[in-house]
C-alpha cells in the first residue's frame, strides 16, 4: 500500500496493524445475493441487483441540462439507466449491446423503472454471473473518501490478509464457552463479519465479538474480585452488641422497610465473613441510605471498630453529621464532624481522639482523606454519592485500616443493571429498592413562561398550607460570574412575587462561604424561611420533609440525572409533593425527551436507562472516574444480554478455573498475558 494511504489510514481510523483492520468491522452490508427481474420490481426495494443487456445509450436534454440516458432489459421486460454527472466519462467506459450487472436504487418516473447512477458491472454473459454475496461498507471519513479509500478498497485489504499464507487466528475462548453459545471459531468469526454469505452469519459473529470484548473485560473484574475474596482479610465482626439492640428496640425512629433489612442483612453477612467487603449500594433518592448506612456503623462499633462516612460536599456532610447525631445521642455514642472548615481547635481534639479510639463514629467530606487523619482501628468506610469520588479517593480511605476497613459505597444515581455490571464488576451489589411507606408519588409537571402567574399563585397556596418551596437555577459552568447573575436575577424574579415580610427567602450559591451556606440551609430546614432559592449545590442530599414543591428553573439546561437528584429533595414527608419543569421557549429533540421522561417516570432506574440512551456511559458515571474503557463492539444500552452471558462467562471461568491451569484453558492464557491484559496472568506460570 502507499505510505500515504498507510498514514491516513492511521490518522483517520486508527488502524496500524492487520489487527487494527480486522477489527474495522462494516457498519452495513449491501445485498448482492440475488438477483431482481425487471418486472418484479417497485420502488418499495432497497438497492437492487439486475443483470441485463445495456440496450442503448445516448446523451439527451440540452447543453446545460444534458443527461446520460441508457436502456436496459432483461427477458422479463425494460427500464431506464440515468446519469446526470461524469456523462462522457461513462458513456466512454460503457458500450452498448453489452451485458451488464447493474446496481442501485429503484425509482418510478412516468410509469418507467429507471436507476440513478447505477454501478455497472460488466460480465461476460448474463448466464455466467456468479452472485457476490454480501458487499461490506465501512465506516469511513470524508478524508479517506477524498483520497479514494472507500470500502471497496478496504474489503480487498482484507480479503488479502485472509489469503495471506501464515494468517492464523487462533481460538483464545475455551472450547466449552465456543460450543454452548453456538460460536464460530474466532477465525471464521472474523472471516463472516467482513464477508457474510448471508446476514445472519454477520450477527453471529458480531455477537461473538461483543461476548470476546466484555467477557476479557467481566475476566478481569472477577478476578479482581476473587483475589480480595481470597486474600485480603477484612476486619473480623462477630456479633451485634448493645448499640445495635438499644438502637434497633428501643431508638428506631420508624419501621424499616424490607428493602432496608433485607440490605442490612447483606452488608451485614459480608462484614461477619472474615473477608473484607467491597459492596455498592443503589437506592434511589429518598429510599432511605442514611439509615442503613447508620446501623452498618453502630454494628462495627460494636465490635470493636471506628466507622466514617464521607461525603462529596460540606452540606452534605453536615447532613448526615445531624442524622447521625439524631440517632445516635439517644443510645449515647459520640459523633464527629470533619470538614475543610472545621476550625483548627476542634480539628485537634478530633484528630487526637480519633487516633486514640476514642471516636467512633465520624462524618466529613475530602477532608477525611487527608494524611494527618489516623484512625486507630478503622473497621468500616462508608462513600455517599459514589460518583463524585475517583478510585484513587476510596485507595486512600482503605490504607487507614489495618486490616483494610469494609467499603460501602453508597450512589442515588441509579445505574441501569448492566452498566452496574460491568462498572462496578469487581463489588457486590445491594439495591433498596422500595420507597418508605406513605410516601405519595411526586406529581411532576412541565410549564413554560407563559404560565409563570398561576404557578407563583399555586406556590403561594402551598406556602399558606404550611409547605416549603424551592427554586433551582442551573450552573452556568463556564462563567461564574454569569452564574451569579443568573441566580440573583431569579432571585428578583422570586421577589418580585413573594415579597417581605410576609414571605421569607433563603438563598445558597457556589460562591458562599461555608458558614454562610450553613446559616442559610438553617433558616430554610428550621422553617424560618418559606423559600429556598439556589443553584445545584443542593443537588444531593439535602433533607427538609416539609418541603413540597420543587420549582426547577430553565430546566431544559439540566441532565436527566440531575433533575432527578433535585426532585428527590421533595417528597420526603407525607405530603404530596409537586415538581415543576419551567423551561424557556421551543426546546430541543433531546430537552424534550428529558422532559417526558421526568413527567412520565418517578422511577429512577427508569430515568437512567433513558440517560444512558441519550448521554452513553461515560456522561453517566463520568469516564475518568468510572476506569470503563471505551468498547469498540459493545453498547452498554443495548447489548444487556451479552453483557450478562459474557459476566456468567466470566464467573465460570474464575469457579472453574481460576488459575488458567487447564488444558483448555491454555490460549486464554496465552492471550491476556500477550496483550498484557493484566499482568497478574504473568505473574502465574
Ligand atoms: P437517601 O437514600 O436519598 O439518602 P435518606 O436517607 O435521606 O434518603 O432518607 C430520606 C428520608 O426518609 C429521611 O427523612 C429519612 O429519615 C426517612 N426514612 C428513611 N427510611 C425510612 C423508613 N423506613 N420509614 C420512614 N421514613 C424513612
Ligand atoms: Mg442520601
Amino acid at each position: 500500500m502507499w505510505p500515504s494511504r498507510q498514514r491516513l489510514l492511521a490518522t483517520e481510523l486508527g488502524i496500524q496493524t492487520v489487527g487494527d483492520l480486522l477489527r474495522h468491522i462494516p457498519s452495513r452490508y449491501v445485498d448482492k445475493t440475488s438477483f431482481r427481474s425487471i418486472s418484479t420490481l417497485s420502488t418499495d426495494d432497497g438497492p437492487v441487483q439486475i443483470k441485463g443487456v445495456l440496450e442503448s445509450l445516448e446523451i439527451i436534454g440540452d447543453k446545460r441540462k444534458q443527461r446520460l440516458k441508457g436502456i436496459f432489459s432483461d427477458p422479463t421486460g425494460t427500464m431506464e439507466l440515468v446519469w446526470f454527472k461524469s456523462i462522457t466519462w461513462v458513456k466512454s467506459a460503457l458500450k452498448e449491446g453489452h451485458a451488464y450487472v447493474a446496481f442501485g436504487k429503484v425509482t418510478s418516473f412516468g410509469g418507467q423503472f429507471s436507476i440513478s447512477h447505477p454501478e455497472m458491472k460488466a460480465v461476460d454473459s448474463t448466464e455466467a454471473v456468479s452472485e457476490e454475496g454480501y458487499q461490506p461498507i465501512y465506516p469511513l471519513t470524508e478524508k479517506l473518501k477524498a483520497s479514494k479509500i472507500d470500502s471497496r478498497f478496504l474489503s480487498q485489504l482484507v480479503l488479502k490478509i485472509f489469503k495471506h499464507p501464515n494468517f492464523e487466528l487462533p481460538d483464545f475462548l475455551p472450547a466449552t464457552i465456543v460450543n454452548k453459545m453456538h460460536f464460530p471459531s474466532r477465525e471464521n468469526t472474523y472471516r463472516m463479519i467482513h464477508f457474510p454469505s448471508h446476514i445472519g452469519e454477520a450477527q453471529v459473529s458480531h455477537d461473538r465479538l461483543k461476548f470476546e470484548e466484555m467477557f476479557l473485560f467481566q475476566l478481569r473484574s472477577e478476578r479482581l474480585r476473587h483475589e480480595r475474596i481470597r486474600d485480603i482479610k477484612g476486619p473480623m465482626m462477630k456479633k451485634p452488641g448493645v448499640y445495635f439492640h438499644t438502637f434497633y428496640h428501643d431508638h428506631l425512629p420508624f419501621e424499616l422497610t424490607d428493602a432496608q433489612k433485607k440490605v442490612i442483612k447483606e452488608i451485614w453477612t459480608d462484614m461477619k465473613s472474615g473477608v473484607q467487603m467491597n459492596r455498592l449500594l443503589q437506592g434511589d433518592v429518598g429510599s432511605g441510605k442514611t439509615i442503613v448506612a447508620f446501623i452498618c456503623m453502630i454494628l462495627a462499633i460494636d465490635n470493636g471498630c471506628q466507622t466514617c462516612i464521607m461525603a462529596p460536599t460540606e452540606i452534605l456532610a453536615q447532613q448526615h453529621y445531624d442524622s447521625l447525631m439524631e440517632w445516635a445521642t439517644p443510645i449515647g455514642l459520640r459523633v464527629g464532624l470533619l470538614t475543610g472548615s472545621t476550625s483548627k481547635k476542634d480539628r485537634q481534639t478530633l484528630l487526637k481522639d480519633l487516633e486514640e479510639g476514642r471516636l467512633l463514629m465520624l462524618a466529613g467530606t475530602h477532608a477525611l482523606l487527608e494524611d494527618p487523619v489516623v484512625f486507630q482501628h478503622l473497621g468500616l468506610v462508608i462513600i455517599d454519592e459514589q460518583h463524585r469520588f475517583g478510585v484513587a479517593q476510596r485507595a486512600r480511605l482503605w490504607m487507614k485500616g489495618n486490616p483494610p476497613p469494609h467499603m460501602l459505597v453508597m450512589t442515588a444515581t441509579p445505574i441501569p443493571r448492566t452498566l452496574a455490571m460491568t462498572a462496578h464488576g469487581e463489588s457486590d451489589h445491594s439495591i433498596l429498592d422500595q420507597l418508605p411507606k406513605g410516601r405519595k408519588a411526586i406529581i411532576t409537571l412541565h410549564h413554560d413562561e407563559s404560565r409563570r402567574m398561576e404557578i407563583m399563585f399555586f406556590v403561594k397556596s402551598q406556602i399558606e398550607k404550611g409547605r416549603q418551596i424551592y427554586f433551582v437555577f442551573p450552573l452556568i459552568e463556564e462563567s461564574e460570574k454569569l452564574d451569579l447573575k443568573n441566580l440573583m436575577d431569579g432571585y428578583d424574579v422570586v421577589e418580585s412575587y413573594f415579597n417581605t415580610p410576609q414571605y421569607r427567602i433563603a438563598i445558597v450559591h457556589g460562591r458562599m462561604k461555608p458558614d454562610e451556606k450553613e446559616a442559610e440551609m438553617q433558616r430554610f430546614k428550621s422553617g424560618q424561611a418559606h423559600i429556598m432559592v439556589a443553584t445545584t449545590v443542593i443537588e444531593v442530599g439535602v433533607n427538609v420533609p416539609n418541603a413540597s414543591v420543587m420549582i426547577i428553573e430553565s430546566a431544559e439546561r439540566f441532565g436527566l440525572s440531575q433533575l432527578h437528584q433535585l426532585r428527590g429533595r421533595v417528597g420526603r414527608g407525607a405530603e404530596q409533593s409537586y415538581c415543576i419543569l419551567m423551561t424557556k421557549g421551543q426546546l430541543g429533540q433531546g430537552a424534550k425527551e428529558r422532559m417526558d421522561a421526568m413527567v412520565q417516570h418517578t422511577d429512577g432506574f427508569e430515568i437512567a436507562k433513558i440517560d444512558l440512551k441519550q448521554r452513553g456511559p461515560g456522561d453517566l458515571l463520568g469516564t475518568k472516574q468510572s476506569g470503563l474503557p471505551d468498547f469498540r463492539f459493545v453498547d452498554l444500552y443495548k447489548d444487556e444480554n451479552v453483557i450478562y452471558l459474557a459476566r456468567e462467562a466470566a464467573k465460570y471461568m474464575m469457579r472453574d478455573d481460576p488459575n488458567l491451569l487447564r488444558p483448555e484453558s491454555e490460549n486464554l492464557k496465552k492471550f491476556l498475558i500477550a496483550h498484557n491484559h493484566d499482568n497478574f496472568w504473568s505473574r502465574i506460570s
